[in-house]
């Protein structure tokens, strides 16, 4: 049997718009997923556990992974530094899974730029009112915090032409039936399932 490489399957919004929900549930349903732990230079936030929400390193640690190259990309996101080290498609790749990333647009065009294989599909807001609601709602924001993610929003959104993908996470489970819709047709688009005709039938 040809092992496929990962699919890599992208996950952006502005902040707020759910994609962090909507990731878990898609990982929470298929074992046969990974997701992507990013290097962040953010403090933690209190629900955040260090090597399954995110890596969290200061500014040298980050600094030096760049030096190193171990990034695949990263980006400045609000104020912090946010990247993807290259070993987590490794990983991925040994395991048999297929990664799920939680990245911005900047993330998804340097992800796409080397894998144009990647899948990238961006979540929307059903409107800017819901959207500052459910910032606020998470409580995990300072205002100040609050105020430069709302601000940033409007610009992250204009960003949508990148992605294959666009989704609005109006109701959840509505919204969430769409997302696996979509991994589930990728998974099985010609490029990456031509060989299972050799493979099962010889042919
Ligand atoms: P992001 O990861 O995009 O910043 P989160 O997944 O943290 O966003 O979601 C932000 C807040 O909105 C959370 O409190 C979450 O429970 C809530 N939320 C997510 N999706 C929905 C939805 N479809 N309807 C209502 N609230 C939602
Ligand atoms: P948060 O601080 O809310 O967890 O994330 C802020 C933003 O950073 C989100 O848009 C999230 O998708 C993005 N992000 C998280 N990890 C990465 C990463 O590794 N690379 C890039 N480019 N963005 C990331």
């Amino acid at each position: 049997m040809t092992k496929p490489t990962p699919l890599l399957f992208i996950v952006s919004s502005p902040s707020g718009a759910g994609k962090t929900t909507l990731c878990r549930r898609l990982l929470a349903e298929f074992g046969d997923l990974r997701f992507s732990v990013s290097h962040t230079t953010r403090k933690p936030r209190a629900t955040e556990v260090d090597g399954r929400d995110y890596r969290f390193v200061d500014e040298a640690e980050f600094e030096r992974m760049v030096a190193a190259d171990m990034f695949l990309e990263w980006a400045f996101v609000h104020g912090n530094r946010y990247g993807t080290a290259s070993a987590e498609v490794d990983a991925a790749a040994r395991e048999g899974k297929d990664l799920v990333f939680d990245v911005d647009f900047q993330g998804a065009r340097q992800i796409k730029a080397r894998h144009p294989g990647a899948v990238t599909v961006f979540v929307l807001p059903p409107s800017l009112d819901e959207l500052k609601r459910r910032l606020r709602s998470r409580g995990t924001e300072s205002p100040e915090s609050l105020v430069r993610r709302f601000e940033a929003a409007q610009a992250e959104i204009a960003q949508h032409g990148l992605f294959d993908y666009l989704l609005v996470n109006d109701d959840l489970s509505a919204a969430y039936g769409r997302l696996r819709a979509v991994l589930l047709a990728e998974r099985i688009r010609h490029d990456r399932v031509a060989h299972l005709a050799t493979d099962i039938l010889g042919i």
